[in-house]
């Protein structure tokens, strides 16, 4: 039989890292050939270097994770850009998985991207029901038309395009950036500075918001086993449990505590809490696999941070 070749895009990213690192310890992908892709490959959103790549690697299985990724104040600030980008590059990957007669194709998709206004749990049905929280319409949107599409491809050509939705994602190898990157990354490196420089540590918002978050180890096992076993073209939501979710400021509390930082966390109400909650039921992927267990969030925190510090000068920030 030809071997697999899997095409990872956004492979050199937080979660495409974790990927690799699962891959490195797993004997079924020994069998495979495994491609993760930086930006440096080839511009996702032109499409002629897209399909330059598809012409290279000639892949049999696609994780799409490439995308314009930023945190709360990155998404308020560049919704165009958001839009724009992420709907080129998923048009030009989803066109030319078609055309090159790609088995299998995974796109990432993500919780913030649901209804505003609605009820908890969010569950997998809850998709399009009404508008995302206006502070990242423009990521949202873009990614809601993955789900479009992989319905319209595979009642049209009969593809097995699916997606999965994670919650919010952290680990090694984050975008540590303070203005662009997310929460727990942002608060690691205002961390680390606070206690260098012997100043305050500055959380931004009320600290109130509620967050299920994932160490991006996890999410890219159950990637992993997205691409081999889940057979849905309807998107599976990647979470832990809804009794997992965390305050802000209990993060905050735990990149602290990992810091042996003891200086004063102050909060900055100036700024925006964005969306209050979006908690996310993992029913359904409980119904495949009922005793995955995710990494405890403080043990994620204790190694997200201990990275971080041992890699301050080549991490990206
Ligand atoms: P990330 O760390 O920012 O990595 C983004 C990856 O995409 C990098 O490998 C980057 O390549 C690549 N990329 C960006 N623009 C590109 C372009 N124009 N052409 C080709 N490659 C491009 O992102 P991540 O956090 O791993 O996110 C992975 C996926 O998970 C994304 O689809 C994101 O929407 C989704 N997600 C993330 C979170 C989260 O909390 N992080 C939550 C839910 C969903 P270079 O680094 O080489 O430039
Ligand atoms: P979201 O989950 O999509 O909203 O994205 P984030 O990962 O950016 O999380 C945003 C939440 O964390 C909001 O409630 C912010 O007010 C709060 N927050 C507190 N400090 C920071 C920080 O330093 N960076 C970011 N991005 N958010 C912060």
């Amino acid at each position: 039989m030809a071997e697999s070749v899997i095409l990872v895009t956004g492979g050199t990213g937080l979660v495409g890292k974790a990927i690799q690192k699962v891959i490195s310890e797993d004997e079924l992908a020994k069998n495979e050939k495994w491609v993760f892709l930086s930006s440096k490959d080839g511009d996702l959103v032109d499409r002629k270097a897209t399909e330059a790549v598809f012409e290279k690697y000639k892949p049999t299985h696609v994780i799409h994770l490439a995308a314009r990724v930023g945190g709360l104040f990155h998404n308020m600030a560049k919704k165009v850009e958001f839009y724009r980008e992420n709907t080129l590059m998923n048009d030009n990957i989803m066109e030319c998985c078609r055309i090159h007669g790609v088995k299998k194709l995974v796109s990432c998709l993500s919780t913030c991207i649901f209804p505003d206004k609605t009820t908890y749990p969010i569950d997998e049905t809850m998709l399009h029901n009404g508008p995302p929280h206006n502070s990242n319409l423009g990521y949202s949107m873009a990614k809601r038309m993955v789900d479009t599409m992989n319905h319209c491809y595979h009642e049209q050509y009969g593809v097995q395009f699916t997606s999965l939705i994670p919650t919010n994602v952290y680990g090694p190898h984050d975008n540590f950036n303070i203005d662009d990157g997310h929460v727990i990354p942002g608060l690691i490196h205002k961390c680390y500075l606070a206690k260098q420089q012997n100043k305050d540590m500055v959380l931004w918002g009320s600290g109130t918001p509620m967050r299920q978050f994932i160490f991006s180890e996890d999410l890219a096992r159950l990637t992993v086993w997205v691409l081999r076993e889940y057979k849905e073209i309807e998107p599976i939501i990647l979470s832990v449990g809804e009794e997992d979710e965390v305050s802000i400021a209990d993060v905050a509390k735990m990149i602290k505590e990992a810091m042996e930082f003891k200086g004063n966390l102050i909060h900055d109400t100036t700024k925006a809490d964005g969306q209050f909650k979006k908690t996310a039921s993992n029913t359904k992927l409980r119904s495949y696999k009922p005793d995955y267990k995710f990494k405890p969030i403080a043990e994620g925190i204790k190694e997200a941070v201990d990275w971080f510090v041992a890699n301050y000068d080549s991490a990206r920030k």
